[in-house]
């Protein structure tokens, strides 16, 4: 198997677990038996997932960003009582990149054209809606600091290209920010495929957020307790290293988490975590299993405003 070959596997793996509908349930504990069954040979899918190529430059739109009256005050929400929840979507976002007419259902449940993320950023951004970080969220549960109204968590995982190329100026733009969760080999690697060291720290300082992703995309619920514990912590180490950065959200690849993965995760020093499922309810009880909503190549923008607060 070649390195190529390496980096699409989790992607497959995460269509399999999306695919299989919103699955949270199979994410924890113990894997479904319809995920087992469907669970080949690591090797057999890689080319069943021959698109991933990050799209060209050119297909970096220039839609010009949607003016919106800025507000001169940016009025606050103080957290809730203990155990209360808030409404704080977190969107869940993987690729960013024009689809062929056939592609396949895999590729559309985690892909969105960047067409559709620049109407999905504007829509937001004309309905009031907040921008924060997962940080923010932490600093917001754990120690009472405010956040803007009609906060709204954007990440996108899995540090391809895209997020770079696509997200990254068109989010810029409009003075928003998003959390990107990388695994360290992947950036390590960079090239054609996925956004680079020197990238991530460029976006870093431009105050996005980037989190852990472990070190090679493992899920966590299969690995033994040494291997969880070095996925978690030498990754967080790395990034900090190359970001200059404390690290402190994670999002368990696949959304694979159990009792035990979470508290590896907090042992580890992250203070925040999301898994794939599903809606927009948060509380302090919550922070290492932050529930996402997951937008897709299918979605209109009725689609994506319907699952907003
Ligand atoms: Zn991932």
């Amino acid at each position: 198997m070649n390195s190529f070959s390496r980096f699409l596997i989790p992607l497959f793996w995460c269509g399999v677990f999306a695919l299989s509908g919103c699955a949270d349930g199979l994410l924890n504990d113990a894997v479904t038996p319809t995920a087992a069954a469907t669970r080949p040979p690591r090797v057999v899918v890689v080319t069943a997932t021959p698109s991933h190529t990050p799209p060209p430059p050119t297909a970096t739109p220039t839609r010009a960003a949607t003016p919106t009256s800025a507000p001169t005050a940016t009025p606050f929400i103080t957290p809730p009582a203990p155990g209360e929840a808030v409404e704080i979507p977190i969107l869940m976002y993987h690729h960013l990149n024009p689809l062929p007419p056939d592609a396949s259902e895999l590729l559309r449940t985690w892909t969105v054209s960047p067409q559709q993320f620049t109407a999905q950023l504007d829509y937001l951004q004309a309905h009031g809606f907040h921008t924060i970080t997962l940080k923010q969220l932490a600093d917001f549960f754990e120690r009472g600091a405010p956040l803007p109204t009609r906060p709204i968590v954007i990440t996108i995982d899995d540090g391809w290209l895209d997020a770079y190329t696509v997200a990254y100026p068109e989010l810029v733009k409009r003075k928003m920010v998003a959390v990107f969760f990388v695994p360290t080999n992947y950036a390590t690697a960079g090239g054609e495929l996925f956004l680079d060291w020197a990238q991530a720290a460029e976006m870093s300082r431009a105050g996005m957020e980037l989190g852990g992703h472990t070190i090679s995309h493992e899920d966590l619920t299969q690995t033994d307790l040494g291997e969880m514990r070095r996925q978690l912590t030498a990754s967080k180490a790395l990034m900090e290293e190359k970001i200059g950065q404390p690290v402190v959200s994670l999002s368990y690849p696949f959304g694979a988490h159990n009792a035990r993965v979470v508290a590896e995760t907090q042992a580890a020093g992250y203070r925040a975590a999301v898994i794939l499922c599903c809606g927009y309810q948060q509380q302090a009880g919550n922070l290492l299993t932050l529930p996402r909503i997951r937008v897709s190549y299918e979605d209109t923008l009725e689609d994506f405003a319907g699952r907003l607060p």
